[in-house]
């Protein structure tokens, strides 16, 4: 069956860029979020996002216009009663994804692909919410979505052979890389990235180097773009942790125990750039 319209629930971060994604690539799309100013937040972002290529020349102001009319922004999920496609991006939380996932299998036609954008909770277990396991699979996409080339497409334990197959080539279709990875915790992305931003926690509570030591080393001696402390500064100190103890108690190895660092810094509510503080000083011009 051809995709064809496309229901994204979560209008934040990853949710207003999947929907811009899929609208460039001529997909009709329904935004789903709780709130009217949760929807008009999202549509702004992307609003934003197009007039930023539009100013670059790399997409004519009459083409951003036909994308954000693609886009339906709605608070009742029944507005993707005929959609190809539902893509969750909503808060990670494994009990709220379960009820939506709940709601979608009862919306959505019977043969419509159910996927989630989660970083970390098992597709096999929300798959389990729904009464259609074959047709429940990961598609996590990267921050920012419109830009970043990468989609993890992940199998849960009773996602079927067409089901990753058609989610592969629709994935190709957007113009991404799809990888496609088992249902592991923390699927390839955060199984190798998290333990390094909490190795450089760990060096800089030990004193291995100061903060500009490691970023440095990481940026100049392994040509990482950003070093990891402001890598996850970027991310939010506390989406880290979440992850990191994810990766402790479903992988059960104390390899992945979350820096004390870490926790202090969450627990002071500096999580990084969204605040203002993190590993960096958002606030001071100088950093
Ligand atoms: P966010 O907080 O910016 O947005 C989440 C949105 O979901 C909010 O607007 C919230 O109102 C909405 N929401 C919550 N419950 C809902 C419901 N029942 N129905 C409809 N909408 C609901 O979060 P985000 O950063 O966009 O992350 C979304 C998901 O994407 C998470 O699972 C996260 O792990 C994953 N993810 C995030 C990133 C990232 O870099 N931010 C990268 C990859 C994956």
């Amino acid at each position: 069956m051809p995709i064809g319209k496309v229901a994204i629930v979560g209008a934040g971060t990853m949710g207003s860029g999947i929907a811009q994604t899929f609208a460039s690539h001529g997909h009709a799309v329904v935004l789903a979020d709780l709130k009217e100013d949760l929807l008009a937040r999202g549509m702004d972002a992307i609003r934003r996002s197009l007039a930023r290529l539009v100013k670059k020349g790399a997409l004519p102001a009459a083409e951003a216009e036909k994308v954000v009319g693609r886009i339906a922004p709605a608070t009742a999920l029944a507005e993707a009663r005929d959609a190809g496609l539902a893509v969750e991006a909503a808060t990670e939380d494994a009990a709220v994804k379960r009820e939506i996932f709940r709601s979608l299998d009862r919306i959505l036609p019977k043969e419509a692909i159910l996927a989630s954008n989660t970083s970390s909770i098992s597709i096999t277990s929300l798959a389990a919410a729904t009464g259609r396991p074959a047709k429940v699979v990961g598609m996590h996409f990267f921050n920012p979505v419109p830009v970043m080339k990468l989609v993890e497409v992940i199998r849960g334990e009773q996602t079927s052979e067409e089901t990753v197959r058609t989610v592969l080539d629709l994935a190709k279709a957007l113009g991404k890389t799809p990888v496609e990875v088992r249902d592991f915790p923390g699927f390839v992305s955060n199984r190798v990235l998290m333990p390094m931003i909490n190795e450089a926690v760990y060096a800089l509570m030990e004193g291995v180097a100061d903060r500009d030591g490691i970023d440095a080393v990481m940026r100049l001696g392994m040509n990482h773009p950003m070093g990891p402390l402001a890598l996850a500064d970027l991310i939010g100190l506390d989406v880290c942790l979440g992850i990191l103890e994810v990766l402790q108690r479903d992988l059960g190895d104390p390899k992945y125990r979350p820096c004390p660092l870490l926790r202090r810094m969450v627990a002071a509510g500096k999580l990084g750039m969204k605040t203002g503080r993190g590993f960096y000083d958002y606030l001071k011009k100088d950093g």
